[in-house]
């Protein structure tokens, strides 16, 4: 599966501590992110991540358009609730694409911890199926 990961600033720690946590799972899968988040993530975890552009500078445009050509099958998306708002447009787009393509997404580690749990499980399986050509 290809998994996306966006951090906010505030929310940096606690995705490298929520990727340290399921690293084992994470390493069976590809995993993009938007710049600062792959480095600090792939820092602290090994995992070998592929980076995008800084989120500022278009990262999270650049997962916008992998999402809207169907290529991810998990984001993760940790936004900061009280000072993104000079953001807003592109995080509503980012979540409105997912809608879209019926991509599943977690916007806080209670429900990130559910989908990694699902994706471990077998849950997201039917990614495979209506996505099969971006397998690797
Ligand atoms: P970053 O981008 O991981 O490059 O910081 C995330 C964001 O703030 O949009």
């Amino acid at each position: 599966m290809n998994i996306a990961l966006i951090a906010h600033d505030s929310k940096k720690e606690l995705m490298v501590q929520f990727c340290i946590a399921y690293s084992g799972v994470l390493s069976r899968h590809n995993i993009c992110a938007t710049g600062t988040t792959g480095k600090l993530v792939e820092e602290a975890t090994g995992l070998s991540i592929q980076k995008f552009l800084s989120g500022p500078l278009g990262g999270d445009q650049q997962i916008s358009a992998r999402i809207a050509c169907n290529e991810i099958d998990v984001l993760l998306f940790f936004p900061d609730p009280i000072s993104s708002k000079e953001y807003e447009a592109n995080e509503m787009n980012l979540i409105r694409l997912c809608v879209v393509h019926n991509i599943p997404i977690a916007t806080n580690i209670a429900t990130a911890e559910v989908l990694v749990h699902g994706l471990e499980r077998g849950d997201l399986d039917w990614r495979n199926i209506v996505n099969p050509k971006t397998r690797v």
